[in-house]
C-alpha cells in the first residue's frame, strides 16, 4: 500500500477538526483530514456562535460569511404562565472592547460546510467515507493507518474525532464520565405559534423549568425539551412545549431535526501524548449543551493549538510551547462543564422552585464563559488577557490581526527598537488616545491573545519575549 506523509494528520472533520486545517492551510502547513462520515452535516447539533468566536472568525476572515446568515440574540427572559417574568441582557450590554455583543445563532451546518468548502479550495479537502484505524508514535515522527491501507507519516496527529474519540482511547487517555441522568429532546423547525416571537432566547417556568426557546436562522425556531427518560414520542415533546407555554399554543408545521442527548460531563486526562499527538473539541471535553459552549470552546482549542504547531515546527519554538496547549485549554474545559452542570442542574432542581429565574441568574454569573470573553491564561493583568476590539482611522484593530503572524501593535509614534522576525506583523496605531493601550506596545498572540507588553521608549521585554519563542535558523514559512 502507498504511504503519504504531511505536517498534521487530522482525525475527524467536524467543526473542530475542520477549523484546525483551516488555521494549519493558512499558516502553510500541510494537512490530511481524515472522516469517517460521507459530508459535512446538513442540520442540527450546535446552534450559537459567541462572542468570541465571531471575533475569531474576523481574525481568519470568515465572519463575512457566516454573519449574514446567523440571527443576533443578546437577551434571554423567564415566563410562567403565560405571563413575563422577566429579561436580561446586562451581560452582553456590560462587554468591553467588542463590536458584537451577542450570540449569533446559526446552525453548525453552517460553519461545517464553509470550512469544508474552503478547504476543498485550498486543494486541501477532506478524505472522506476513510476511518483512522491505527496509529503508532516514534522518535521521527506519527504513523496513521487508515481504512484504506494507506500509512501517513506525519509530524503531529490531532485527535478531533468526537465524544467517543478513537485517538483519545487508543492513546489510552482517561476520560471518566459523569452522567446526570438528564435527558433533553431537541426540536428544529418551523413553528406555529400565538406566542409573539421575539429573537429572545425563552426559559418557561412550569412545575420546573423543563422547556426553552431558542431563536435560530431563517425561518427556524428550536426548543430544547428536558424528558428524563430516553424512550419518548415526539407528540410528548410537543405536549410539553405546550405545558409550558400555556395559555398559549404551538405546533410544528415542518420539523428539520428531532434529536435527543443524555446529558454526560467529562474533561480528558491529558490533551497531548508524546508532544506529538493533541487532542481537540468533544474528543477532550463533554458537557451538557446548556450554554451553547461545546462548538464554541472546540473551535477557540483550534485557534489556541495551531499556531502553537507550526511555531515549533517551522520556526525552532520550543516544544514548551505545544504543552502551554493543555495548560491553558483544560482549565478552560473544566470551568465550562462546571458552567453547563449547574445550568442544566437548575432545570430540574430548585431550592426556591424559581428554575427558570434561577437559571438566567447562573448564565449571568457564568457570562465569562458563556460569552467566551471571559476566558484568560493566567494572572497578568495584560498577558494572556484577550486583546479589546477598537475602531481605527480605517476599519477595527480586529481586521488587522491576521492568524499567520504575531501582532506587534505601537500604539503611538514609536518605531520598534528591534528587527522583528518575519513571523511578527507591525501595526502602528498613531492616534490611540480611544483605546485602553496608549503609550504600550502589545505583542498580540496569532489568537488575539496578548502575548507581551512594554512602555514605547524600550521594547526590551517584547524583544526577549520574540527571541525566547523562535529560533533564528529556523525556516520561515509565514514571511512567504
Ligand atoms: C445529538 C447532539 C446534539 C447536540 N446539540 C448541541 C446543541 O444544541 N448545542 C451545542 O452547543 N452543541 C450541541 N452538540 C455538541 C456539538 O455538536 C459539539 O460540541 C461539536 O460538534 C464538537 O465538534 P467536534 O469537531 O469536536 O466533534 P464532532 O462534531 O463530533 O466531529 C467528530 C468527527 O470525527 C469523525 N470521526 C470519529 N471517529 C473517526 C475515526 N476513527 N476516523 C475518522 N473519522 C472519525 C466523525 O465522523 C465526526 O465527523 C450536540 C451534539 C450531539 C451529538
Amino acid at each position: 500500500m502507498s504511504s503519504l506523509e504531511t505536517d498534521v494528520v487530522i482525525v475527524g472533520a467536524g467543526p473542530v477538526g475542520l477549523m484546525c486545517a483551516f488555521l494549519g492551510r493558512l499558516r502553510g502547513m500541510r494537512t490530511l483530514v481524515v472522516d469517517k462520515s460521507s459530508s459535512p452535516l446538513q442540520v442540527g447539533r450546535a446552534d450559537a456562535l459567541n462572542a468570541r468566536t465571531l471575533q475569531l472568525l474576523e481574525v481568519v476572515g470568515l465572519f463575512d460569511a457566516l454573519y449574514p446568515l446567523g440571527k443576533p440574540c443578546n437577551t434571554s427572559s423567564v415566563w410562567a404562565d403565560g405571563k413575563f417574568v422577566s429579561r436580561q441582557s446586562t451581560w452582553w450590554d456590560a462587554l468591553e472592547g467588542c463590536f458584537h455583543k451577542h450570540f449569533l445563532m446559526l446552525g453548525q451546518a453552517f460553519v461545517e460546510q464553509l470550512l469544508d468548502a474552503k478547504l476543498r479550495a485550498m486543494d486541501a479537502g477532506v478524505r472522506r467515507n476513510t476511518r483512522v484505524s491505527d496509529i503508532a508514535v516514534t522518535d521521527t515522527g506519527c504513523f496513521t493507518t487508515l481504512s484504506t491501507g494507506e500509512t501517513v507519516k506525519s509530524k503531529f496527529v490531532i485527535g478531533a474525532d468526537g465524544s467517543r474519540s478513537f485517538v483519545r482511547e487508543l492513546l489510552g487517555v482517561g476520560f471518566e464520565v459523569t452522567r446526570p441522568q438528564i435527558v433533553w429532546a431537541v426540536v428544529d423547525g418551523v413553528i406555529a405559534t400565538d406566542f409573539v416571537k421575539v429573537p429572545e432566547i425563552i426559559v418557561f417556568q412550569a412545575d420546573t423549568s423543563d422547556v426553552a426557546w431558542i431563536p435560530r436562522e431563517g425561518d427556524i425556531d428550536r426548543f430544547y425539551v428536558r424528558m428524563d427518560s430516553k424512550e419518548f414520542s415526539f407528540e410528548e415533546v410537543v405536549a410539553k412545549i405546550n405545558r409550558a407555554m400555556r395559555p398559549h399554543a404551538l405546533r410544528f408545521d415542518e420539523v428539520k431535526w428531532f434529536s435527543h442527548f443524555s446529558v454526560k460531563e467529562s474533561v480528558a486526562e491529558r490533551y497531548a501524548v508524546h508532544d506529538r499527538v493533541f487532542l481537540a473539541g468533544d474528543a477532550c471535553h463533554i458537557h451538557s449543551v446548556n450554554g451553547g459552549q461545546g462548538l464554541n470552546t472546540g473551535l477557540a482549542d483550534a485557534f489556541n493549538l495551531m499556531w502553537k504547531l507550526d511555531m515549533v515546527e517551522s520556526h525552532g519554538a520550543p516544544v514548551a510551547l505545544a504543552r502551554t496547549y493543555e495548560e491553558e485549554r483544560k482549565p478552560v474545559a473544566m470551568s465550562v462543564v462546571a458552567t453547563s452542570g449547574e445550568l442544566t442542574r437548575s432545570t430540574k432542581f430548585s431550592a426556591s422552585g424559581t428554575h427558570a429565574e434561577d437559571y438566567v441568574k447562573i448564565v449571568e454569573r457564568r457570562a465569562g464563559n458563556i460569552t467566551g470573553m471571559g476566558v484568560c491564561y493566567g494572572e497578568h493583568p495584560l498577558h494572556g488577557r484577550r486583546l479589546f476590539d477598537f475602531a481605527l482611522e480605517a476599519g477595527r484593530v480586529y481586521s488587522a490581526l491576521d492568524y499567520r503572524f504575531f501582532t506587534l501593535l505601537v500604539f503611538g509614534d514609536a518605531e520598534p527598537s528591534f528587527a522583528p522576525p518575519a513571523f511578527v506583523k507591525v501595526v502602528q496605531v498613531p492616534d490611540a488616545k480611544s483605546t485602553p493601550y496608549d503609550g504600550l506596545a502589545l505583542l498580540v498572540r496569532p489568537d488575539a491573545y496578548i502575548a507581551s507588553s512594554s512602555s514605547l521608549e524600550d521594547m526590551t521585554a517584547i524583544a526577549t519575549y520574540l527571541a525566547a519563542s523562535a529560533s533564528a535558523s529556523a525556516r520561515e514559512r509565514t514571511s512567504k
